[in-house]
C-alpha cells in the first residue's frame, strides 16, 4: 500500500498513517502541490491520495492516479476534486465532514464583532501618540445585531449557535433544509427567503459549497440590496461573492464592513481593487484552519483511510 499526502497535514496523523502502512509507504511532502511532474508522478503507484484544498484532484493528475482507490480531503469544499470522475473510476472521495466547523464559525462571530466595534485599526495611530477617540467612538455592539447565514448546513448551524450565545438573532437561507427539520427550533434560528435575509440581516454570513447556483449569488445587485452598514463575511469560496462590488461597497459606505477568506484566484494576485477600502479584513483562506481544526481535520482522515484500505 502506498499513500501521497501532497499538502500540510498533522504530524501526529501522518505517523498514524506510517504505523498502519510502513513508514516506506507515506509520501508526505507538504510542498508536492507546486510540484506538477513530481506529484503526477508520486500518485501513479498511490492507493491513498490525501489533499487539502490547492491540489487539484481532475484531468491530467487524476487520469495520473492509475490505482488509487481513496481520495482523503483535508478539510470539507470538494469544489478542487472531480467527484463524479472519481467516482466513475471507483475511488472514494472522504471530506473530513464537520471536523473544521468550529474554527469558520469562531472566525466568523469574532469577525462580526470586531467589523461592527470597527475599533481596531488604530494600533499604529496610538503608538505614535496620536488619540483617535473621537473617530472610533461609534462602534455597534453584537448583542441584539441579526445575523442572516446563507447555508445551513455543518458550519452555518454551529455559526448559529455560537451567534445566539453572544446575543444575537439568527436568520438562515438553506432552501434543502426543509421548514419542519428540527434544527431550525434546535438552533433557535428563523428559515427565511435570500430575499428578506439580505435585507433584514445586520451581518451575512456565507457557507454553501461553490456550485452553479451559488456562483456570483453576491453580485453588486444583491449587495446593494443588504441593509445600509451592514457586515458581509465571506469563507465559503471565491466566486460566490462579487469581491470588486464588496470593494466599492465599502468605499461608499453602503457596506460597513467585509471580511474575505476565500478568493477565486488563490493565491489572491497582488491586486488594487481593494485600495481605500475601510473596515476590511482579508485572509488567506485561513477561516477553518486552527491548530485544533488541523489536528481533528488530520486524524479523521487518516482513521477514514486505514478504514477504507484495511478494513
Ligand atoms: P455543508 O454541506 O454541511 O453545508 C452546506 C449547506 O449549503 C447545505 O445545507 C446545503 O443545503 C446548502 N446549500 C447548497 N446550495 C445552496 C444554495 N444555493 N443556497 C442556500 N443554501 C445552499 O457544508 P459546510 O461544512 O457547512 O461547509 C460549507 C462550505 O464552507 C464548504 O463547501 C466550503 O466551501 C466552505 N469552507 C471554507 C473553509 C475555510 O477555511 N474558509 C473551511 C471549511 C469550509
Amino acid at each position: 500500500m502506498k499513500i501521497v499526502i501532497s499538502e500540510f497535514m498533522d504530524d501526529a496523523a501522518v505517523d498514524h498513517l506510517r504505523t498502519a502502512f510502513g513508514a516506506g509507504n507515506v509520501l508526505y511532502d507538504a510542498k508536492l502541490v507546486d510540484q506538477p511532474v513530481a506529484l503526477a508522478a508520486a500518485v501513479a503507484d498511490c492507493d491513498a491520495f490525501i489533499v487539502r484544498n490547492r491540489t487539484q484532484v481532475r484531468g491530467d493528475l487524476l487520469a495520473a492516479c492509475r490505482k488509487a482507490r481513496v481520495i482523503g480531503r483535508l478539510g470539507v469544499g470538494l469544489d478542487n476534486i472531480d467527484v463524479r470522475a472519481c467516482e466513475a473510476r471507483g475511488m472514494k472521495v472522504i471530506p473530513a465532514t464537520g471536523a473544521n466547523a468550529l474554527a469558520v464559525a469562531e472566525y466568523v462571530v469574532g469577525t462580526a464583532m470586531m467589523l461592527r466595534r470597527a475599533s481596531y485599526q488604530s494600533t499604529s495611530d496610538v503608538a505614535s501618540g496620536k488619540w483617535p477617540r473621537n473617530a472610533l467612538s461609534n462602534g455597534r455592539e453584537t448583542m441584539g445585531a441579526m445575523i442572516g447565514l446563507v447555508g445551513f448546513g455543518s458550519i452555518g448551524q454551529l455559526t448559529g449557535r455560537l451567534a445566539r450565545a453572544v446575543g444575537m438573532s439568527v436568520i438562515a437561507y438553506d432552501p434543502a433544509l426543509p421548514a419542519d427539520h428540527p434544527v431550525w427550533g434546535e438552533c433557535s434560528a428563523a428559515r427565511v427567503s435570500l430575499d428578506d435575509l439580505v435585507s433584514l440581516a445586520d451581518v451575512v454570513s456565507l457557507h454553501v459549497p461553490l456550485v452553479d447556483s451559488t456562483k456570483n449569488l453576491f453580485d453588486g445587485a444583491r449587495i446593494a440590496k443588504m441593509k445600509h452598514g451592514a457586515v458581509l463575511i465571506n469563507t465559503a469560496r471565491g466566486g460566490i461573492v462579487d469581491d470588486a462590488a464588496v470593494a466599492a461597497a465599502l468605499r461608499s459606505g453602503a457596506l460597513g464592513g467585509a471580511a474575505i477568506d476565500v478568493f477565486a484566484n488563490e493565491p489572491l494576485p497582488a491586486s488594487t481593487v481593494y485600495d481605500g477600502c475601510p473596515n476590511l479584513v482579508l485572509t488567506p483562506h485561513i477561516a477553518g484552519v486552527t491548530f485544533e481544526a488541523n489536528v481533528r481535520v488530520s486524524s479523521m482522515i487518516a482513521a477514514a483511510v486505514i478504514a477504507e484500505l484495511k478494513g
